[in-house]
């Protein structure tokens, strides 16, 4: 799942791989569970969380991993906001290979920042995230123009990119990825 931030792929994620009987690993939770450990590598990676820059590749690759080889023995995963880079797309479509699993579609949310920002600052008060704040904000979703954002053409090119409008109630965005997804496994992506 390639989304900007605030566009719901924690919610989505979440319910896509329990509609699809697989494993859902996020990779923005992986790391904060990582960065609240009392080691020079959690502050590190709290650092950057917290800075909402992104965490270099190798650091998200060790953590991510071991976690997607052992999804990929039980069935099978949905990856939430991993890949988030070429050089880390590039990793993931090698482990993929390197485990026998096909990368079957790049779900990409979108909706405007206007909306993007407005959903993370009426989260802020209960999320307790120190990355949501209006400054922060304003920069992942730069870091995602600039960076990820570079992921649709990727996607697109390998003809497994499946765009939805995350600007609708969660439930309309749940019945779009999954009319896609249906689709897109009898005809590729015809839609
Ligand atoms: P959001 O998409 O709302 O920013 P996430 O929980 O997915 O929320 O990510 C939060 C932060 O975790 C990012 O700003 C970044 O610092 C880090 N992060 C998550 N996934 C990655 C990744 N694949 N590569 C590098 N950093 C990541």
């Amino acid at each position: 799942m390639l989304a900007p931030p605030g566009a719901g792929k924690g919610t989505q994620g979440e319910r896509l791989a329990s509609w699809a009987g697989v494993r859902h690993i996020a990779a923005g939770d992986l790391l904060r569970a990582r960065a609240s450990e009392a080691s020079p590598l959690g502050r590190q990676i709290a650092d950057y969380q917290a800075r909402g820059d992104l965490v270099p590749d190798e650091v998200v690759l060790d953590v991510l991993t071991p976690v997607v080889v052992e999804a990929a023995a039980q069935g099978g995963y949905i990856l939430d906001g991993f890949p988030r880079t070429l050089p880390q797309a590039t990793a993931a479509a090698d482990l993929a290979a390197r485990l026998g699993v096909t990368l079957q579609a790049a779900i990409f949310l979108h909706a405007p920042d206007t909306v993007l920002t407005r959903r993370l600052l009426d989260r802020a008060s209960q999320s307790g995230r120190a990355d949501d704040n209006a400054e922060v904000i304003r920069h992942r979703l730069q870091v995602f123009a600039e960076t990820t954002g570079l992921l649709v053409p990727y996607y697109t090119e390998r003809g497994i990119l499946v765009a939805v409008d995350a600007d609708q109630p969660p439930d309309s965005v749940t019945a779009d990825i999954q009319a896609r997804l249906s689709a897109f496994r009898t005809c590729g992506p015809c839609s």
